[in-house]
């Protein structure tokens, strides 16, 4: 469908809960289904989606998110097809954001081409490390040359948008390895990075040996941070949320539309959709969510309505993750509300603290605002985080 005008903007995300074997660390909803399981998953995929996409009339899709799992499981073939299932479903914006995540042990030439060609114009790699060792002890299931040859294989086949995901704070992860990590990555000139702190999850394979782990300590992960932080701003990357670094104007839209408190809708088993006032999820169950749709009932597990309390809160937590912050106009434009009146206590304490940074009518968290963000975000939206 072609965008029309006045339409609101929309995101869709779709899981993808298929991996080729889990990793260590992981508790995504995720699994090594059969190939009968993953050809009916998809049937009904395709069903949900024109189902509920006469309920977005009103709305363009300018971000589709593809993740996981790992979507390259289901191949090039795979993904062309929720491709043309949400092109002749939704009202999408010519120029959709469309992201899919890799993992470089799935990935393969011919699939990145059949990709390309259905649209998807941004690839996100789940690296982690460039140290064998380190990927070892994660249990992924690819090398560092596997990735190399991956993002090279993205790159000729015309991806000139690409992510890659690093993590760290991992088991016997020094601050030099890492360094030489955030080094090699950023030298390959991938438009955007998210770094991510290993959390350590109940119900994984970590979370049960989280006793015999050798990990960083606090010193050492936060020295990590700031050292990612300073090697990707000289490489030309703005830290532009806690977590993300883009090269100029390649922020992710995607991300961009959960922190800016923005609609989106999710497809799949443990999705969560922020849409129509309301913010649900999906059982995180293949077999209950394929059921649920083939009966033509949704599978909702969770659902709650949005107050305005609720979304003044939540505005305030997703926001100060990003750089840009919050400034009193956008903040009253919302809510009617003077930012800086009513926080003016909690605001000037971590200004003077040095963790919160003010310029003319913007407040945002420094980088040692944004390692501690947690904790500062909670105490001032008063939300659990
Ligand atoms: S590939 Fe990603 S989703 Fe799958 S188990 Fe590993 S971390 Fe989890």
């Amino acid at each position: 469908m072609s965008e029309k005008q006045n339409k609101k903007r929309l995101g869709i995300y779709i899981h993808i809960p298929f991996c080729k074997s889990k990793c260590a660390y992981c508790d995504f909803y995720s699994g090594n289904f059969s190939a009968a399981d993953r050809e009916e998953y998809l049937f009904c995929l395709v069903e949900h989606i024109k189902r509920l996409a006469p309920t977005a009339d009103d709305y363009a899709v300018d971000s589709i998110f593809l993740g996981g799992g790992t979507p390259t499981v289901i191949g090039g073939e795979g993904i062309a097809r929720i491709g043309e299932a949400l092109s002749i479903s939704f009202h999408l914006s010519r120029d959709t954001e469309f992201s899919v995540e890799a993992n470089p042990g799935t990935v393969e030439r011919a699939d990145l081409d059949t990709m390309k060609r259905a649209g998807v114009n941004r690839i996100s790699f789940g690296l982690q490390s460039s140290h064998d060792s380190e990927l070892k002890a994660l249990s992924r299931i690819h090398s560092y040359s596997e990735f190399l040859s991956a993002y090279s294989d993205a790159r000729d086949a015309g991806f000139d948008n690409i992510n890659i995901d690093l993590m760290y704070g991992l088991p016997d992860q020094t601050v030099d390895s890492f360094a030489e990590t955030v080094e090699r990555v950023s030298a390959l000139s991938p438009e955007h990075l998210s770094l991510y702190g290993l959390k350590i999850e109940d119900g994984t394979p970590f979370g049960r040996m989280r006793d015999r782990l050798v990990l960083p300590d606090e010193d050492s992960e936060y020295e990590m941070y700031l050292m990612a932080a300073d090697l990707l701003r000289a490489a030309g990357y703005r830290h532009y949320e806690i977590s993300n670094y883009a090269k100029p104007g390649q922020e992710c839209r995607h991300n961009l539309k959960y922190w800016d408190a923005l609609e989106y809708i999710g497809f799949g088993p443990s999705a969560y959709s922020y849409f129509g006032g309301r913010r649900y999820g999906y059982i995180g169950d293949l077999t209950e969510y394929i059921a649920a749709v083939k009966a033509g009932c949704e599978p909702i597990e969770y659902s709650e309505e949005i107050t305005e309390k609720d979304r003044e809160a939540e505005y305030i937590m997703l926001r100060l993750r990003l750089r840009d912050g919050i400034t009193r106009g956008d903040f009253y434009d919302r809510f009617g509300i003077d930012f800086a009146e009513k926080y003016r206590e909690k605001l000037s304490k971590y200004i003077f603290l040095g963790i919160m940074e003010n310029d003319r009518d913007r407040y945002y968290l420094g980088d040692r605002g944004m390692y501690v963000s947690n904790t500062v975000i909670s105490d001032i939206a008063e939300f659990d985080v």
